[in-house]
This record gives C-alpha cells, sequence and structure tokens, in this order.
C-alpha cells in the first residue's frame, strides 16, 4: 500500500530490479510502480459477490456452510452445541403472482433485514434459495435455546410487511438439527435441519420443528 499527495491510501504493484556495475557490483535500484487501485477493488468486488447473496447481501450458500464447517470443528474441540436452522417463507410464490416479482424482492430484503436482527454478532444468516434461508448459532446451550431464538424469528416474520405501499402478510416454517446429537457433519446437519423444516410445512406452516429421527 501506498498514499498518495492528497493522503489517500493505495494500492501499488511494485517491480524492483537491481542494477550492476562493470564489476558485478550492486549501485543501485530501479523500481517501477503501478497503481493497481481499480485492479484490486474489480477482484474485491468479484470475492464479494462469489459469497454474498446480491438481493439480500446475506452471505450465500458456499460462504454459509464455509462458516458451518468452521463451527463443527470449533464445536467438536470445545465439546460444544451447535444450531444449524432451515427457514422457508409459506405461500410466498402468491406475493410474486398477486404483486409483482419486484415486491417480492423487496419483501424477501425485509425479511433477511429481520432475521438478522433477531440474531447475535457471532450467529449468521444466509440465503441459499428463493424464499429459502439458513441460521448458524455456532454455540447455543442446547434445543430449548435454538427453539427460542427460532420462535423470535417466525414471530418478527408474522408481523406485517409494508413495502412499496402495500400491506402483505406471510408467516415461515423452520426446522432445526443440533451438533452432536442430529448429525456430526455440515451434510446431515442440513439434510436434518431440512427435514425438519418440511415436517413443519406438513404440520400446517407457521410454526418451528426439531428435527426427530421418526419425523
Ligand atoms: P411453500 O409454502 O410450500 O414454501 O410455498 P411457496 O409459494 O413459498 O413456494 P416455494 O417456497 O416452493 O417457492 C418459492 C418461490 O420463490 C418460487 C419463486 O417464484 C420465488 N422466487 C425465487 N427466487 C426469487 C427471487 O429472487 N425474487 C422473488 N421475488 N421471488 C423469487
Ligand atoms: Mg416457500
Amino acid at each position: 500500500m501506498n498514499r498518495r499527495k492528497n493522503g489517500e491510501i493505495y494500492w501499488e504493484e511494485a517491480h524492483i530490479a537491481p542494477v550492476k556495475n562493470a564489476n558485478g557490483k550492486i549501485t543501485h535500484y530501479v523500481a517501477v510502480k503501478l497503481d493497481i487501485s481499480e485492479r484490486k477493488q474489480a477482484h474485491d468486488r468479484l470475492a464479494h459477490l462469489a459469497h454474498y447473496d446480491f438481493l439480500t447481501n446475506l452471505p450465500n450458500r458456499s460462504l454459509f456452510f464455509e462458516r458451518v464447517i468452521q463451527a463443527l470443528a470449533l464445536a467438536k474441540r470445545n465439546k460444544g452445541k451447535l444450531a444449524l436452522m432451515f427457514i422457508d417463507l409459506d405461500k410466498f410464490k402468491p406475493i410474486n403472482d398477486v404483486h409483482c416479482h419486484a415486491v417480492g424482492d423487496l419483501l424477501l430484503t425485509e425479511a433477511a433485514r429481520r432475521m438478522s436482527a433477531c440474531l447475535r454478532d457471532s450467529d449468521t444468516v444466509g440465503r441459499i434459495g428463493g424464499d429459502e434461508f439458513v441460521v448458524l448459532l455456532p454455540d447455543v446451550a442446547g434445543s430449548e435455546a435454538a427453539l427460542l431464538v427460532a420462535e423470535k424469528i417466525r414471530m418478527a416474520l408474522n408481523q406485517i410487511f409494508v413495502v412499496d405501499n402495500k400491506i402483505l402478510s406471510i408467516s415461515s416454517s423452520i426446522g432445526i438439527a443440533i451438533y452432536p446429537e442430529h448429525g456430526h457433519d455440515d451434510i446431515s446437519l442440513a439434510k436434518h435441519a431440512d427435514f425438519a423444516m418440511y415436517h413443519a410445512k406438513a404440520n400446517g406452516r407457521d410454526n418451528v420443528q426439531i428435527f426427530r429421527e421418526e419425523s
């Protein structure tokens, strides 16, 4: 990094080569310096697009599951517990159909904001599909604590949405899987949280289910 005359910091690529005299002794160096701020910004933008959902700016599937894998490693070492939630909005398609896709997009953005507001900084909420969100509680006391957070999210999404001067309501179905009870790796925990979420749908929607072997 370097600093411009006006004090602004910029990214610099430097190529430095030694210059030798007739005896082969280095007498000085020649440096060619390039301002690569724009290239660095383009790189950062691409890295952001690769890890964050374009609409809601939440972590996408790839970043979210990277965090799950990291959190699992920590939970294993600390003999701690972790919760994974799958959240799918109920009857979201009719919002798009009755209003329009742009209104659906605004609702998804506001839903993402509400979910984030229910969580601690160390938790992660991600968007992995159209109206499908995931939550990671990397350090949770157990099922009861995870249920409380899930209920808080469900209630937050139950409040009316005012988007584009329209009053809309939606509900959500939430499935939870806990490490270590319901799985020891990201794949089995995700499968079981998804399974519990479908159980919540089958149970009439607008409810939370913890994974059960027989469910
Ligand atoms: P269910 O209660 O069974 O979940 O019903 P649903 O209508 O919510 O259906 P489902 O979850 O299967 O479908 C989600 C819909 O989300 C399908 C698609 O029309 C819509 N969708 C997917 N991506 C986007 C998006 O980026 N923006 C908007 N506005 N809609 C999206
Ligand atoms: Mg849905």
